[in-house]
């Protein structure tokens, strides 16, 4: 079986050429003069609209599709905000609007947060995605399609070299 023969389906390494713009035409991000995505289909690695919408595709089609925010990376929610006192913050953090901060919680769960606002004593934290509430328009094309190893599924990600995990430092675990 070729990759000509294939189609997006659930546990299929998919390459992407992609380019995801906002409702204003800003480009967010682009793998144009870049590797193309990659990521294995059906285990919730891309935004769930983008998913859904491959699913089907083949190597050389290309598409554009819109998101809304509920199958993007979710509504704007006016309660993912946190005050922390500025003492929380080790010394030599440098604090600005903007930074985007890895946070452990008490169970040991990672969460992003960005920095809303600096005030004298404490500091204003956004937990939202920055990409939340927003359209995302995608242009799409599949440039790649294989079956995922043994290995690559146990792990839940791509590896990018035969032996063992690649360049892009994707491991984690
Ligand atoms: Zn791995």
């Amino acid at each position: 079986m070729t990759e000509r023969d294939l189609i997006v389906a659930d546990d299929l390494v998919v390459s992407l050429d992609y380019t995801l713009q906002l409702d204003d035409g800003e480009t967010i991000d682009t793998s144009e003069g870049d590797e193309p995505l990659e990521f294995i289909q059906g285990h919730g690695e891309i935004v769930p609209g983008l998913e859904q919408a491959l699913y089907g595709m083949t190597v050389g089609e290309e598409k554009d599709l819109v998101v809304q925010p509920d199958e993007g990376y979710g509504e704007l929610d006016p309660d993912a905000y946190q005050v922390i006192p500025r003492s929380a913050f080790p010394g030599e953090v440098e604090l600005e609007p903007g930074l985007g901060l890895e946070l452990t919680d008490e169970d040991g769960e990672t969460m992003l947060a960005f920095v809303a606002e600096i005030r004298p004593d404490t500091v204003l934290l956004d937990f939202n995605h920055p990409l939340a509430g927003e359209t995302l328009h995608f242009k799409v094309k599949v440039v790649g399609l294989r079956p995922a190893t043994a290995e690559e599924l146990d792990h839940d990600h791509v590896h990018f070299s035969p032996d063992g995990h690649g360049p892009n430092g994707l491991e984690v675990q």
